[in-house]
């Protein structure tokens, strides 16, 4: 696929190297699949809510929509700072609330840790 080659990425805050396994929109794969989930639930439901059953594949793309972006959110936080970019687009200062949070509740992040020796060595030198 040519698209994956575009989610290798770096991270806007601390520059850690990223590859995103997710992408924030639906493919025709996705689509083919709530199709078929449609077709299986109105054959399945048929009986007792005829035509109505078809209805089910606005849910269904409810729900695709709605897994994909949370594994998308999930997936493009980064894992060294905790920042936020689809955060940063809505509110700067909430997604600055985002990593500060995510800084103090891990203080042994490699964020931290190279911030801490570069500060140290500029002390002793
Ligand atoms: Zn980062």
């Amino acid at each position: 696929m040519k698209k994956s080659a575009n989610r290798d990425c770096y991270c806007a805050l601390c520059r850690t190297p990223r590859a995103l396994q997710y992408d924030s929109n639906l493919s025709a794969r996705h689509y083919g699949q709530i199709a078929l989930i449609t077709v299986i639930l109105t054959w399945a439901l048929f009986p007792i809510l005829e035509w109505k059953t078809l209805g089910s594949f606005f849910i269904m793309w409810a729900v695709f929509e709605f897994t994909r972006k949370s594994l998308y959110r999930r997936d493009v936080k980064c894992v060294t700072c905790g920042f936020d970019p689809t955060w940063y687009r809505k509110d700067v200062r909430i997604a600055r609330k985002h990593v500060e949070n995510f800084l103090r509740d891990n203080p042994d992040s490699p964020l931290l840790r190279a911030r801490k020796s570069q500060s140290s060595s500029e002390i002793s030198q």
